[in-house]
């Protein structure tokens, strides 16, 4: 089945310039999306991950699936002020400025082997935070998986060093 068929080309979104990869085609298919869930789970499944931790917001509409598939607890990272309790923050460069993701402090139990799932790697930059913060918890990333990976901004190089599964490549 060809996932890559369903991810629809948007040029010039959220801004001119931007080639944007919309997956919304991929989760209206019921069948391609359980092939998505399933490729994620039987590629990541040697990382033995006891969490995923997916990055809002379409790291959430994989992640959430894939742990069901996977047995395992889910939790969420976030853009600023939206987690309700203590929490743990990350700062990241973006093309102007910066931003910032953040984390239950609680989120997972101590010595967790984390997996972070997201819908797309560019630059890297919110998986490199988002791994931060798993640190600072007092996990380990135990891995990434990716739908989509842009490999010509070279994000797997900016993550700290951890196995990483993308299903699909530009
Ligand atoms: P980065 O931190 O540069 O790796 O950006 C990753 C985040 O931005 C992911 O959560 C993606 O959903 C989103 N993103 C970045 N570039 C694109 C793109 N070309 N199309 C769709 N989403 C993107």
């Amino acid at each position: 089945m060809d996932i890559k068929r369903l991810i629809r080309d948007i040029p010039d979104f959220p801004k001119p310039g931007i080639l944007f990869r919309d997956i919304t085609p991929l989760l209206a298919d019921s069948e391609a999306l359980r092939h998505t869930i399933d490729l994620l789970a039987a590629q990541c499944a040697e990382f033995e991950a006891n969490y995923i931790v997916g990055i809002e917001s379409r790291g959430f509409m994989f992640g959430v699936p894939l742990a069901c598939q996977m047995k395992v607890g889910f939790a969420p990272v976030r853009k600023p002020g939206k987690l309700p309790a203590a929490i743990y923050s990350a700062e990241y460069a973006l093309e102007y400025g910066s931003d910032r993701v953040e984390l239950h402090q609680d989120a997972f139990p101590t010595g967790s082997r984390v997996l972070i799932i997201d819908d797309l790697i560019a630059t890297g930059g919110t998986a490199a935070a988002t791994a931060a913060l798993i640190t600072q918890a007092g996990g380990t990333v135990a891995g990434y998986g990716f739908v989509i990976e842009l490999l010509a901004l070279e994000g797997r190089k900016k993550l700290p060093e951890a196995p990483i599964v993308s299903l699909v490549q530009y």
